[in-house]
């Protein structure tokens, strides 16, 4: 019986060195030796088996034994305390913190956020329209009524005969001007949709309208406006020209050209040698346009333009592949 009790206090001994830095494993060790269904517990229990005349002495032996094991137990405890206390110690709070990623606006937002902030600060009022639209506002009211040849220039997503995915911003302007009377100014971002997709097109872009319409409002404002706003966007040096184009809803019409950023208008690949870049296209109100609205084409005029958004973002930032924007590789995102 005494070399049980020798042999136990041993394994318990051994058992016990090194777990003084695990709590859990330390607490499993105690209830394997000291529990009530323990190595000692066994050993109390066969105390009745021991003749007579021994078992005072074994008995002693045994309550040794277990004040030794809870000893050898509160040591190992009072061990691994002092050791975490001493991890806790060891913590370097001068080592700099880990910074958390942080969220940022997408570049497409932040431009279509500067090109608005400029139109405002011109006055102009921020305004929406939806993006799943009514053939009329889409084209009809805009002067392009259905078998209009200028339909083919804009691949439509229909939902219906009647309803579209927009095409363009443009319905926002007969919109507003359906529910509002002149003097009107706004300027309208959004998301645009059309059936195109290759390294210059993607099935949904975005853009701004804008629209001012009033009593003797003329080209020269439209000049006036969009000129502030390029120097505004792309610094007071880049010089600007008005072309003439075509639009069913606005005569006459212009398209505008800013001198190429990469080159500085000497000429370089992405403006083709011309050393001019087209950003956006305007256009006095075509007075067929206010028929739909019930505005007197007599009384009042107005100009509105149109730019892509992600084209401004690119020649803002010299991108040359419009489908980084839609990739959402934060090493491209991180970069704005
Ligand atoms: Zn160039």
């Amino acid at each position: 019986m005494k070399e049980a009790v020798q042999s136990l206090l041993e394994r318990a001994s051994r058992a016990l060195s090194g777990l003084e830095e695990d709590p859990k494993a330390l607490d499993q060790a105690r209830i394997r030796f000291l529990g009530r269904k323990g190595e000692l517990a066994q050993l109390f229990k066969e105390l009745g088996k021991v003749p007579d005349d021994v078992r005072r002495e074994v008995g002693r032996v045994l309550n040794e034994a277990k004040a030794q094991l809870e000893e050898l137990f509160s040591e190992a405890l009072e061990k691994g305390r002092e050791h975490a206390e001493g991890k806790r110690e060891a913590i370097d709070v001068t080592v700099p913190g880990r910074v958390p990623l942080l969220g940022r606006l997408h570049p497409i937002t932040q431009v279509a956020l500067e090109i608005t902030r400029i139109f405002n600060w011109l006055g102009f009022e921020t305004v929406e329209g939806p993006e799943i639209e009514l053939d009329y506002y889409n084209f009809e009211a805009l002067n392009i009524p259905k078998d209009h040849p200028a339909r083919e220039m804009q691949d439509t997503f229909y939902i219906s005969e009647d309803v579209v995915l927009r095409t363009h911003t443009s319905p926002i302007q007969v919109r507003v001007m359906e529910k509002r009377k002149p003097p009107i100014r706004i300027i309208a971002p959004g998301r645009t949709y059309r059936c195109d997709s290759d390294v210059t097109h993607t099935p949904m872009f975005h853009q701004v309208e804008g629209l001012m319409v009033g009593k003797n409002v003329s080209f020269g404002d439209l000049k006036g406006v969009l000129a502030t706003f390029v120097h505004e966007m792309f610094g007071p040096e880049v010089g600007l020209r008005f072309r003439p184009s075509f639009f069913p809803f606005t005569e006459p019409s212009a398209e505008v050209d800013i001198q190429c950023v990469i080159c500085r208008g000497q000429g370089c690949r992405v403006c083709k040698q011309t050393g001019w870049l087209e950003i956006l296209g305007s256009g006095m109100v075509d007075p067929e346009v206010y028929k739909y609205v019930d505005y007197d084409p007599e009384e009042v005029s107005g100009f509105a333009f149109g730019m892509g958004i992600e084209r401004i973002a690119m020649l803002k930032y010299g991108i040359d592949d419009l489908r980084l924007f839609y990739e959402n590789d934060l090493r491209f995102l991180g970069q704005f």
